[in-house]
C-alpha cells in the first residue's frame, strides 16, 4: 500500500483537531484531518457553546490565562471563520449571570465578586431587583447573583460546520476513517525536493496506519478528544485523559423567557437566536457510554425550572449527550509529545470550545518554530512526567 505524504495529519476532527488544522493550513501546510466520525460529530457539536471566561468561581492560574485569552480572541475568530466559509456561526455577546437562589449561595457568592475582580474577571454584584430587571423569567424569591455583560455564545452545530467548511477552504483534507496505529519509519526522514520551501527536510517521518490508508507525516496532532489516550502508538502518560459524561436538553420556546446565559448551583440554561433554550449539564463518570438517562434528564430539567420556572411549558425539542475529555488537574495538554513529531492537543473538559482560538494558536506557532502567544510550559505533558 503506497502511503500519502503530508507535512501535518490530526487525529480527530472536533474543535480543537479542526481549529489547529484551518491555522497550519493557512501557513501553507498540506494537512490532513482523520476521523471515523462525522467532524465535530462528537464532544464539540453538542457543547453548549458558552463562551465564559469571566464566572468561573474557582478558575485561577494558567487555566484562567487560557480562558481569558480564549475569549478575547473569539469575536475576531468567529468574524473569521464566517468570511471563510460564508456561513452564520451565531456568536452572540448576549452576557451571562450566575444567580443565587438561596441566601446561603448568594452569601457564597458574593464572597467570590473580589476575589474574582483581583485575578482580572471582569464581574459585580447584582441586586434580585436588579438581577430580575434584566431577566424578568427569573423566580421572585431570587436572592441576586454576579453578572458580566461581556459572555456569549456561540451555536456549536453551525460552528463546526462552518469551522469544517472553512477549513476545507484553506486546503486542509477531510478523511473519514480512524487512526488505528502511529510509528516512527525506521531510516525514513524528509528529503530534498519534497515540497518547495518544505522544512522538514532532514526529519524522521511518523507514520500512521488509518482504517483503510497509510499516511506519512512530519506532524502528527493528536486531538482526539476524549479518546486521546487510545490511540496506539502515541504514547499518553497517566493519568491521561478520561471522559466525563455531559447530557443536554433543548427546549422549544417560540420566545424564550431569558436573554442571557443563567447558571445557578445546580445547572446553566442558554438562550438560542432560533428560540430554542438549551438546559445542560450533568457531569457523570460512564466511561464511554454516551447514553441519555432518566436521572440526567430529571436532575437537568429540575434545575433549568428552578432557574427559570416559565421553561416548565416548553416542549422538548432534543436530548443527547457528550464525553468531555478530563485530566487531573483540569488543565488540557498542548505542546510536545515524547515521539519525534508527536504533538498533543487534548483534555479541554468544559471549555474546550471557549479556548479553541488560543489553543490552536499555541500549538501552530509551536510547530511553525514561531512564538506562542501565552507561555506553554504549564500546558505540556512533561507535567505528568515527574
Ligand atoms: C454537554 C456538554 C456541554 C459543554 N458545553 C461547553 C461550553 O459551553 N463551552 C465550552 O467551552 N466547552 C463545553 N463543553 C466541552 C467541549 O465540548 C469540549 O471541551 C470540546 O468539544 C473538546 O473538543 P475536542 O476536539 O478535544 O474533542 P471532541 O469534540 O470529542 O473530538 C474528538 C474527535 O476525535 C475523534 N477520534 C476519536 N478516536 C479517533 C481515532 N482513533 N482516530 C481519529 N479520530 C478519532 C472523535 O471521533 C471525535 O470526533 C461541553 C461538553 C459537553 C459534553
Amino acid at each position: 500500500v503506497t502511503a500519502h505524504k503530508v507535512d501535518v495529519l490530526v487525529i480527530g476532527a472536533g474543535i480543537q483537531g479542526c481549529a489547529v488544522a484551518r491555522e497550519l493550513a493557512r501557513h501553507g501546510r498540506t494537512v490532513v484531518v482523520l476521523d471515523p466520525g462525522e467532524p465535530g460529530g462528537e464532544s464539540s457539536g453538542v457543547a453548549a457553546g458558552i463562551l465564559g471566561p469571566h464566572l468561573d468561581l474557582t478558575a485561577d492560574g494558567a487555566f484562567l490565562e487560557l480562558c481569558l485569552h480564549g475569549g478575547d480572541r473569539w469575536p475576531d475568530w468567529a468574524a473569521a471563520i464566517e468570511e471563510e466559509s460564508g456561513m452564520a456561526v451565531e456568536y452572540v455577546r448576549c452576557g451571562a449571570a450566575r444567580v443565587a437562589l438561596s441566601d446561603a449561595y448568594a452569601h457564597e457568592l458574593r464572597s467570590h465578586v473580589p476575589i474574582m475582580q483581583a485575578r482580572g474577571q471582569n464581574v459585580g454584584w447584582f441586586s434580585a431587583e436588579a438581577l430580575r430587571e434584566r431577566e424578568p423569567g427569573l423566580p421572585e424569591g431570587v436572592k441576586g447573583g454576579i453578572a458580566v455583560e461581556s459572555e456569549a455564545r456561540v451555536d456549536t452545530v453551525r460552528l463546526m460546520r462552518a469551522l469544517v467548511t472553512a477549513a476545507r477552504r484553506a486546503g486542509v483534507r477531510f478523511v473519514r476513517e480512524g487512526a488505528r496505529q502511529v510509528d516512527v519509519l525506521p531510516g525514513a526522514h524528509w528529503g530534498p525536493g519534497e515540497g518547495e520551501g518544505n522544512p522538514f527536510i532532514g526529519a524522521p517521518r511518523l507514520r500512521i496506519h488509518g482504517d483503510l490508508e497509510r499516511w506519512e507525516a512530519r506532524h502528527v496532532i493528536l486531538a482526539a478528544g476524549a479518546w486521546s489516550g487510545a490511540v496506539p502508538g502515541a504514547p499518553v502518560p497517566t493519568p491521561g485523559v478520561r471522559p466525563l459524561r455531559g447530557q443536554a436538553v433543548v427546549l422549544d420556546c417560540g420566545l424564550p423567557p431569558i436573554r442571557s446565559i443563567l447558571f445557578s448551583h445546580r445547572g446553566y440554561v442558554v438562550p438560542r437566536d432560533d428560540g430554542s433554550v438549551y438546559c445542560g449539564s450533568t457531569v457523570e463518570r460512564a466511561g464511554f457510554d454516551r447514553s441519555v438517562t432518566a436521572a440526567g434528564l430529571r436532575s437537568i430539567l429540575d434545575a433549568s425550572l428552578e432557574l427559570v420556572p416559565a421553561l416548565g411549558n416548553a416542549p422538548v425539542r432534543e436530548t443527547f449527550a457528550g464525553l468531555r475529555p478530563h485530566t487531573e488537574d483540569f488543565l488540557p495538554v498542548l505542546g510536545r509529545g515524547s515521539l519525534p513529531g508527536l504533538w498533543h492537543q487534548w483534555g479541554h473538559f468544559r471549555v474546550g470550545i471557549l479556548t479553541a482560538p488560543v489553543s490552536a494558536v499555541i500549538l501552530a506557532e509551536l510547530i511553525l518554530g514561531g512564538r506562542p502567544p501565552l507561555d506553554p510550559s504549564p500546558y505540556s505533558v512533561n507535567r505528568f512526567l515527574s
